[in-house]
């Protein structure tokens, strides 16, 4: 048995053919850059959604949670500095109009143009041309390209204002991060709740930006969810509390099932001017060629609070009833993008395994995000005896589990069509469960062995196997 090549090729054509992701709008010809979760899909990504809560909110007694509206007042994005400054460099292709980040062109020379503006980047262009160096248009491969310039990131909406030309005075953003409402809430819930410092405050949410290049699958969308946690603190405590999250956040990956292999820390070496300390969990993502960012954990100094307390006219001050001090606390955060780590847990999950001369895909998924649990059969479909068990047990299961009920084809494509979703068990329901034993043949995911069990013993046998 052995793991083989991912390509993009595999896991869009599963996620399409099973119902996990769709792209958007096919029917009037596709429409760039946004993705549909399917079925099995939106089972996946709330499970994930679900273990990152439980362990970044309910597992904790320091950090709480909101849900604020994407729409904020515009100011908000003046203040964090997105209005101005949330841009990529773009060059477009003159002959055939292929739109690149020019960002990571340079990348092909060895240059690391994350934080450079347009004007920095053209300087590095001539400075290649001198060198005789030339960039090439990733699509035609020809160099009539354009100079680089800045491409703003933030999406825009008409709300309010239907008729209107959008302009600078009614322009209202959709948020590009999540984090924004919590900057907002801070003072609400510093006055509604017990938190004291050190506490965080969690959201998950869509975020829209308007990417240049989104070629990746559901890498890099333009409308997709944030898993966002802000952690407010004191200066002093900042690089315990820094490292203690680090190593939550590591765990946590571990914990579900990625393989310490295929994760690994990026140390941003250009830094925001407020930020002292900034880490991305990278992950393997073999099919778009290895490592790229999943998630940041960045130090982020007390920066978004004074903007918002400068911009607002609101103090936004903590007050230390020991100490009597005021102060603006600082920020660390956790932000993951939950498209991108489904995709991750996808990719990790993917398995290529030689049975019996044929080729098995099963998503070896941890059983707590598998889709669906339990997947219930009749043996024969026109059984009318068995069809009615089967539902029987379908139905008692399913108060607890994510089952499904399935009676087309034999049994051999319905393992093969569980398989492919990454459904840890198979329940069959055959002559002997009603004529003999009222028992039921189990089928394991990853093992392939099948075991009877007892109708009556069902429940416990998965309270076992589903226990954490
Ligand atoms: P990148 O460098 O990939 O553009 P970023 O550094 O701008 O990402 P952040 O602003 O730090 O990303 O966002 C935090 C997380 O949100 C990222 O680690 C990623 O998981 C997710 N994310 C950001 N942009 C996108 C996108 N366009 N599509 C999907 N997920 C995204």
């Amino acid at each position: 048995m052995n793991k083989q090549k991912i390509t993009i090729e595999k896991i869009t054509s599963l996620c399409k053919r099973r119902g996990f992701v769709f792209p958007s709008s096919e029917i009037y010809g596709g429409f760039a850059a946004v993705y549909d979760y399917g079925p099995y899909g939106i089972e996946l990504k709330n499970n994930l959604a679900r273990e990152w809560w439980k362990h970044m909110v309910q597992m904790r007694a320091d950090v709480v949670g909101l849900d604020s509206g994407i729409f904020m007042h515009p100011t908000t994005w003046k203040a964090s500095g997105h209005v101005d400054g949330f841009d990529d460099p773009q060059i477009d292709c003159k002959d055939c109009k292929t739109r690149m980040r020019a960002d990571h062109m340079l990348e092909v020379f060895g240059i690391d143009a994350d934080k450079m503006s347009a004007n920095e980047i053209n300087a590095e262009i001539e400075k290649l041309k001198e060198k005789g160096k030339k960039l090439k248009c990733a699509t035609c491969g020809k160099t009539n390209l354009t100079p680089a310039k800045n491409f703003s990131l933030m999406v825009k909406s008409n709300l309010g204002s239907p008729t209107d030309e959008l302009s600078e005075e009614n322009v209202v953003y959709l948020r590009p991060e999540t984090c924004g409402g919590i900057y907002l809430n801070y003072k609400n819930i510093l006055d509604s709740t017990r938190v004291k410092l050190p506490f965080g405050i969690a959201q998950t949410g869509k975020a829209f930006r308007n990417e240049i290049v989104a070629r990746q699958f559901i890498f890099r969308t333009r409308e997709f969810e944030q898993m966002e946690m802000q952690y407010f603190l004191r200066k002093s405590e900042m690089q315990e509390k820094y490292e203690e999250w680090k190593e939550a956040r590591w765990n946590w990956y571990l914990e579900y099932g990625i393989k310490k292999e295929n994760i690994k820390w990026y140390k941003h070496i250009k830094l925001a001017h407020y930020a002292a300390e900034a880490y991305d969990i990278e992950y393997n993502f073999e099919a778009l060629g290895g490592f790229k960012e999943m998630e940041g954990i960045h130090q982020r100094g007390d920066w978004d609070l004074s903007q918002h307390q400068k911009f607002s006219g609101v103090k936004l001050e903590y007050l230390d009833q020991k100490t009597g001090e005021k102060f603006i606390p600082h920020i660390m955060e956790t932000s993951v993008g939950l498209n991108r780590m489904f995709f991750a847990f996808l990719h990790e999950a993917y398995t290529e395994e030689e049975v019996d001369g044929a080729t098995r895909v099963v998503l070896k998924f941890d059983r707590r995000l598998a889709p669906i649990k339990i997947a219930v059969f009749p043996l024969l479909k026109n059984k009318p005896e068995l069809v009615k068990k089967a539902k029987e047990v379908f139905t008692d299961f399913s108060k607890k589990y994510m089952c499904e009920f399935d009676d087309n084809g034999n049994i051999g494509k319905r393992y093969r069509r569980q398989d492919e979703i990454g459904t840890p068990y198979c329940v069959t329901v055959d002559f002997d469960t009603i004529e003999k034993d009222n028992s039921v043949t189990v089928r394991d995911r990853d093992t392939m062995e099948q075991e009877r069990v007892k109708i009556e013993e069902l429940d416990d046998y998965f309270l076992e196997k589903f226990k954490i």
